[in-house]
């Protein structure tokens, strides 16, 4: 991944790039990080939304160093590192609070930037909806795609309002239920891991310094990330209860009830949730598109194409890596690379880098349903994932 002056990102470029014009469904991290990448080289960019604003809601997310990374690359991590919170280790500890161990963070973004960092998701959104419109993004929300013709050297999209974009790619950043992903004809859904999430934002306590996981305890595990100054994100993984349980409102008192067995920081946390402080409950799915991940002159990036279980915290860094690394493949501005040069070369360099992330999340996701499985040792995993990821994107 190429790391671009500040003054780059307000640079409009006027190479002749692979592409002139795209067309980008969803503007999530992966859609937004794509999008300003791309209109920052010059590249007109249409992206379409389901949503009636880009901008983000609550939750709390802990960004390693690649994340970091990708979204200094397109300008955004100033503004992100001015709200969020920055540290440089991981500590696993026994269900009544006793240290393990303690994890330093590699230094996955390289060494001027922290190892990891708790942010605001909704912080992550505004900032990207912010820098996005600014950067010229054609944004169109509310808006679905409704047809794909592909004529070899571009594709037409027949968006939900009835009107029609020719453009050079067409990008499926929509996320793990992709209807992009069908529509090109690649088959393949999501599927339950086998455990569940609680999730809620509180108050940070003081001592609490970075982000923390408790094991041994009467559910999967239990653990947090300070994300602001003054929040946290608590969380808390547990079987995959009944599809009633699934979705978000005031569920505190169901959540301290379903948190007893957890001491130290976690359980003092638990304990300053009112009854009715708002508790997101969801199924931990997961999804890999076998490469390649591109159909003619479409192709889908992100969650689209893989999903993990958020045991590594990887998710979102590799969303926001594919969009950064799909943009300079696409922007190298010799325009004798062409689309049918880039979508394979791009499948080569991403493809076993989210693989061996999605296939750790993976064994991690099976030890904590199965902890007596013999060998089973997820500080090594975890440790061994995020060295490897120190390599460049
Ligand atoms: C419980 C949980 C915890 C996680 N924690 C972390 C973490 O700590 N760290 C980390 O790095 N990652 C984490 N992740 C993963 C991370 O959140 C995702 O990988 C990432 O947000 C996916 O981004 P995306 O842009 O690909 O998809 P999404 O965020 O799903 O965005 C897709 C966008 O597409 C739009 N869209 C969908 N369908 C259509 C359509 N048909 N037409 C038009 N628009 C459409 C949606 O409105 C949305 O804006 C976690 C995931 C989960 C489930």
């Amino acid at each position: 991944m190429s790391q671009s002056s500040p003054e780059a990102h307000t640079e409009a470029h006027t190479e002749a790039h692979t592409v002139g014009r795209v067309l980008v469904v969803g503007g999530g991290i992966t859609g937004g990080v794509l999008s300003l990448a791309l209109a920052q080289k010059g590249v007109e960019v249409v992206l379409v939304d389901l949503r009636e604003s880009l901008g983000g809601v609550g939750h709390g997310i802990t960004l390693q160093g690649n994340a970091l990374k990708a979204f200094r690359s397109v300008g955004i991590y100033d503004k992100l590192s001015e709200r969020g919170f920055a540290f440089s280790h991981l500590r696993l500890k026994t269900a009544d609070g006793h240290v393990i161990a303690e994890i330093p963070a590699p230094p996955m973004g390289g060494p001027d930037l922290p190892g990891t960092m708790g942010a605001v998701r909704g912080d992550i959104a505004d900032i990207l909806a912010e820098e996005v419109v600014s950067a010229g993004v054609d944004v169109r929300l509310g808006t679905t795609l409704t047809a794909i013709d592909d004529h070899g050297d571009s594709v037409t999209v027949t968006l939900s309002d009835g009107s029609t974009e020719t453009v050079d790619l067409l990008v499926g950043a929509d996320g793990i239920r992709s209807k992009v992903r069908g529509m090109i004809g690649i088959e393949a859904e999501p599927k339950p891991v086998g455990m569940g999430i609680w999730r809620t934002v509180a108050k940070r306590p003081p001592e609490m310094d970075c982000s923390e996981m408790y094991y041994g305890g009467p559910k999967y595990k239990a653990g947090y990330t300070p994300i602001s100054e003054d929040l946290c994100y608590a969380f808390l993984l547990e079987e995959n209860l009944d599809r009633s349980f699934v979705g978000e409102g005031p569920r505190g008192k169901e959540l301290k009830e379903r948190g007893q067995g957890y001491g130290g920081i976690w359980g003092e946390v638990r304990d300053s949730l009112s009854d009715d402080a708002v508790v997101n409950y969801q199924w931990i799915e997961a999804i890999c598109v076998d490469s390649p991940w591109h159909r003619g002159r479409s192709i889908i990036i992100g969650d689209a194409a893989h999903a993990c279980p958020p045991l590594i915290a990887q998710g979102a860094a590799m969303c926001a890596e594919d969009a950064v690394v799909l943009a300079e493949m696409l922007t190298s501005g010799d325009p004798s690379v062409t689309v049918e040069d880039v979508l394979p070369a791009f499948m080569e360099r991403r493809f076993p880098r989210v693989k061996m992330v999605l296939d750790n999340s993976l064994t991690l996701a099976d030890w904590e349903i199965h902890p007596d499985t013999p060998g089973a040792d997820p500080g090594r995993i975890m440790g061994q994932t995020l060295h490897a990821l120190v390599e460049p994107a």
